[in-house]
């Protein structure tokens, strides 16, 4: 690595000592922009990776709130705001127990980049709670969203930072903090918050948005290699708002999504998560709150196998949409030895450093900054919508979120054969993230 980013990398370990999550993602876009920065003399002039790595500011709050009982209980809030060089903050916010200000920092940190590639005008952030939303009655997840959001709206608005949900926030809760937040400031800024319901302010196409722009984004590569999505076998995990676009773009599409999994085991379908009535049970087992993908099994008469991963099921595609790092070097090698040609990352940070070096020497591999990119995109849609006060129609949201996930597709293929990539579909989704938001921060000054 070329001296300066070395330093850089050495600066951000020493002042990052327990945020591993946060410095997976950095070394893993530094190996990609190397060419452009040995290219742009400019960017150590300017220290642009030094402020690259450094959130423009980071809250950390307390969170209380009754349970049905009266108990009284603690969580912690965070809001990480990571760039603001393109345009106002944006990132959703993720409810789980693990949620630590070092998975916020990772998540903000890539949504620079992911938000940069939509070609939109959105900075990045991320925030959450260690809050577990398992079990927990609509009653006390209403008290929590709204105390949550008595601390969390002197940092947002419409023009400063617009939050959404992420795991564990979905459109009841955005429903609660949206109402907390209307409640305290006495305004109707609808475009503080996306993934509204269509009743307030949402836009057409959002819940399906990542899921159907990961497919939009897969059948661009598959194009590529002569290909077509129909009558393929796709490997999913998770069964969250993410997977559940995906199986249905797939099973319109005429392929089939033959795995779900949660963190009780996975289920193996081989008629496909195909049927109206199977795509709409995986909302009703997000809704149950019960995180138990068994239930499917149950219901539809499939194979379930408990305390296991899906990658062990022979497949043509992969596409992780669960969790981070649920990739690591066994499961790559498992994903390799079926004989996958197509590895399509989409939850975020899915595959830890070495099983994606791996894979990437094996398959075709997709990026989930670059893949899962269309729910921001339409968040930023719903933006402009509620800035005009006006819906478009279905039809005209989801051309729009094509058109945005082949650009993105593009414009990576573009930049790492530029780079000397070839068709590096990871590197190339860096590099063109990178370089906008770059640009606007020397167009901006020393700031
Ligand atoms: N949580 C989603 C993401 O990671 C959506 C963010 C948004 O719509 O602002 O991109």
């Amino acid at each position: 690595m070329n001296a300066y980013m070395q330093r850089v990398l050495d600066e951000v370990k020493a002042r990052n000592p327990s945020e591993p999550l946060f410095l997976q993602t950095v070394e893993e876009v530094f190996k990609s922009i190397e060419p452009v920065v040995e290219k742009h003399p400019e960017y150590e002039k300017y220290a642009v990776l030094e402020r690259l790595c450094e959130p423009d500011r980071q809250v950390a709050f307390r969170v209380v709130w009754t349970d049905d009982e009266g108990k009284t209980h603690i969580n912690r809030g965070f809001r990480v705001q990571f760039n603001g060089s393109i345009g106002p903050y944006k990132g959703g916010l993720r409810f789980a127990p693990n949620v630590t200000l070092d998975t916020m920092k990772f998540l903000a940190f890539e949504q620079t980049f992911k938000n940069s590639l939509t070609g939109m005008p959105i900075g990045s952030s991320k925030g959450g709670s260690d809050f577990d939303p398992r079990g927990k009655s609509d009653m006390e997840i209403m008290r929590f969203c709204q105390a949550f959001m008595t601390e969390l709206w002197r940092y947002i608005g419409p023009d400063v930072d617009v939050p959404a949900g992420d795991i564990g926030v979905g459109s009841r809760e955005i429903g609660y903090l949206y109402g907390q937040y209307k409640r305290i400031k006495a305004v109707w800024e609808n475009g503080v918050i996306t993934g509204k319901g269509l009743s307030y302010g949402g836009s057409l196409v959002r819940p399906e948005a990542a899921g159907y722009g990961a497919i939009y984004y897969l059948c661009e590569v598959l194009k590529r290699f002569g290909e077509d999505i129909k009558d393929k076998t796709v490997a999913v995990s998770g069964f969250g708002n993410v997977a559940w676009g995906v199986c249905k773009k797939v099973a319109q599409m005429g392929g089939k999504v033959v795995t779900i999994s949660g963190p009780d085991g996975y289920c193996y379908d081989p008629d496909g998560v195909v049927t109206d009535e199977k795509i709409s049970y995986l909302l009703k087992m997000r809704e149950s709150g019960r995180d138990r993908a068994q239930d499917y099994a149950d219901k539809f008469g499939c194979e379930f196998v408990p305390k296991s991963k899906v990658w062990g099921v022979k497949v043509d595609i992969a596409m992780p949409c669960a969790y981070q790092n649920e990739i690591g070097m066994a499961e790559a090698q498992q994903i390799v030895a079926n004989g996958v040609k197509y590895y399509i990352e989409v939850a975020n940070m899915p595959t830890t450093n070495e099983a994606l070096n791996y894979l990437k020497e094996h398959c075709v591999v997709a990026p989930s900054k670059a893949v899962n990119a269309g729910g921001v995109a339409i968040s930023a849609l719903e933006m402009i919508q509620n800035s005009m006060r006006y819906n478009w129609t279905e039809e005209k949201v989801d051309n729009k979120l094509h058109q945005i996930m082949t650009s993105i597709y593009d414009v990576s293929v573009d930049a790492a054969e530029q780079a000397g990539f070839g068709y590096d579909l990871v590197a190339g989704g860096n590099i063109a993230g990178f370089l906008r938001v770059a640009d606007a921060m020397i167009a901006q000054g020393i700031v």
